[in-house]
């Protein structure tokens, strides 16, 4: 289990085919939202915390009420093929998350949708996943090493890129929202508190982390 060893791995995430695969991948992407959902309502509170210690303490709410939205829906989603699906969730984070965040994960899941092939294998999952990543810098105003969920997305990408199993992915990303914590932070509200955000772990790394390791989850027991 847990493994991402092979292109099919992830192919068979949202794979939209003719006849009873689409089926399965509405099932799939239903999964994923839930599980999704599920593991951001669950951290709630320590979203929260992470975010009163340094910004505006709203994080946790907003992201939980993003993703309770996007369950809602979730069947609806599922039922699309997956680049309108994404981007469809994408909006539904741009329009509920709110704060900060929301344009920046809904960013996230618009761009990836507007990338992304209806029947992904690893290397096309691997390049819409870059090119979103660009998006979320470029709507950020934000790059690499400035404490923000860019530096969990960049090390996951290069992950997917080198062939790591969902297990390694997921642990890269954690290991990556730990390394938030020494990082002053440039922008964000963390930004105006200077020197003093250093200490404390990004709120965004973080959710990015929980979302990257139960993805990994479920998509990386399938292969
Ligand atoms: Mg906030």
């Amino acid at each position: 289990m847990d493994q991402l060893s092979d292109d099919r791995s992830f192919a068979t995430a949202g794979k939209v085919q003719p006849g009873n695969s689409a089926d399965m991948t509405a099932l799939d992407l239903s999964r994923l939202i839930t599980a999704a959902a599920d593991t951001i309502a669950d951290h709630a509170e320590e979203l929260t915390a992470l975010d009163q210690a340094i910004g505006d303490g709203d994080h946790g709410l907003n992201m939980k009420r993003g993703f309770e939205a996007v369950r809602t829906e979730a069947d609806a989603f599922a039922a699309k093929p997956l680049p309108e699906a994404l981007k469809a969730i994408g909006t539904k984070l741009v329009m509920t998350v709110g704060g900060a965040s929301g344009p920046l994960f809904g960013t996230l899941f618009l761009a990836l949708g507007r990338e992304i092939s209806a029947d992904p294998d690893r290397a096309d999952l691997t390049a819409a996943f870059g090119k979103a990543i660009e998006a979320v810098a470029a709507r950020g105003k934000s790059q690499v090493g400035q404490k923000t969920l860019l530096d969990v997305l960049q090390p996951v990408h290069d992950a997917l890129a080198g062939g790591m199993t969902a297990a390694e992915i997921a642990d890269i990303a954690d290991a990556a929202a730990e390394a938030t914590v020494p990082m002053k932070a440039l922008r964000g509200r963390a930004s105006f508190l200077g020197d003093r955000s250093i200490g404390h772990m990004d709120a965004g790394a973080r959710s990015t982390a929980l979302l990257v390791r139960t993805l990994a989850h479920i998509i990386g027991d399938k292969g």
